[in-house]
């Protein structure tokens, strides 16, 4: 192969196993600490040194930190909005609301808003941010802790109804798929406010192979959360492997997704579908009745209706990409060749669907 070049490869082949060992070391804890971690970490160090110079250095780094959550107020509403959020439901909380919260409020205006409008407008004194940067770490830890414990259950439960989907044929990947899919997969909570988890409660990373829940998802949503990313997680893949003076792989599909290897995932063709194949899998296997992707799942209702076979779209989304057999996706050139029938512009016109949803959901 020439120098530079791009060539497909099978997940299970060995350049893909030597890729995955070269990212072993990014495997466990990925996760960054809660938001004001180690700043008040250092902070610590820092006061145990009883140095007059520290205490300027101290006084820097709990401003730096005021004025990132400052910059969120305007970039990440939902992140600023949760720091505060979990600070005032907290009972170490109480006693400074008291002290806060002194007239009486404007109709409409909680707790919450008033301390917000404070923080926005420097009343804040550098105590009582760095009291509630310390609460916001201790509620992270305790959730985080209450998340490992919970999770070994979660993740029996996942492969149970794995499993008999797979024995009534939902599924149409083996189990030593699923098996290995889930070893090689990593879970963790990570601090909402810290990642910036506007709008979404979890994510799956195909190249690290993790999955990040949210920690404003609440425990009651956990199974939900952990089921959608494990799906992606089991989804088929292509993998690209480009030769030449520095080699890499990278996915260029995940289920029905299909992006350039290492372009910005958002800009993917048929992200829409790939989301919405995802939750009505999660709906289906836990048996709920609804969840999230309302108008992407709406679109796919639309699909099936239409003809193209459920079962169609459910391999093309397990297929891993065969870079030995003739044809090596031949669910997707399946799944085309119904769109070609069904469609009269055929793929055309599914690419022009691809586009309109871009603009109609995120
Ligand atoms: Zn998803």
């Amino acid at each position: 192969m020439k120098e530079g070049g791009l060539e497909r490869i099978s997940v299970n082949s060995a350049a893909f196993e030597a890729h995955r060992k070269r990212l072993a070391h990014l495997k466990g804890p990925q996760v960054l600490g809660a938001f004001g971690e180690a700043t008040l970490e250092l902070v610590d160090i820092w006061r145990r040194e009883k140095n007059v110079e520290r205490e300027v250095e101290v006084k820097s780094f709990l401003r730096s930190q005021r004025k990132k959550l400052l910059m969120f107020s305007e970039t990440s509403i939902m992140s600023f909005s949760r720091f505060f959020e979990d600070i005032i439901a907290s009972p170490a909380f109480a006693g400074r609301i008291r002290e806060l919260v002194t007239d009486t409020p404007p109709e409409g205006d909680t707790p919450k808003i008033i301390i917000m409008r404070k923080f926005l407008s420097g009343e804040l004194d550098d105590e009582v941010f760095e009291e509630m940067l310390r609460i916001h770490v201790e509620n992270f830890k305790r959730k985080t802790a209450e998340f490992a414990q919970k999770l070994l259950e979660i993740k029996a439960r996942f492969r149970s109804r794995a499993l008999e989907a797979i024995a009534s044929g939902y599924l149409p990947i083996t189990v030593e798929e699923l098996d290995r899919r889930m070893e090689a997969t990593t879970v963790e909570l990570c601090d909402s406010v810290e990642n910036q988890f506007d709008d979404f409660d979890g994510d799956h990373n195909v190249e690290t192979e993790h999955i990040r829940i949210g920690s404003h998802v609440p425990e009651a949503y956990w199974d939900h959360a952990i089921t959608h990313e494990s799906i992606h997680a089991l989804s088929g893949r292509t993998v690209i492997h480009q030769s030449g003076e520095r080699p890499r792989l990278g996915h260029q599909r995940l289920g029905v997704r299909f992006a350039s290897a290492w372009a910005d995932k958002k800009k993917a063709r048929f992200r829409w579908l790939n989301e919405a194949i995802t939750e009505r899998i999660t709906i289906d296997l836990l048996g709920e009745s609804d969840g999230s992707y309302d108008t992407e799942r709406e679109v796919l209702q639309g699909l099936i209706d239409r003809g193209i076979p459920r079962e169609e779209l459910y391999r093309a989304y397990f297929e891993n990409y065969d870079a030995k057999a003739a044809v090596p996706i031949p669910a997707w050139k399946k799944l085309t060749e119904t769109i070609k029938e069904i469609y009269p512009e055929g793929m055309r016109e599914f690419v022009r669907l691809d586009e309109q949803m871009k603009k109609e959901v995120k």
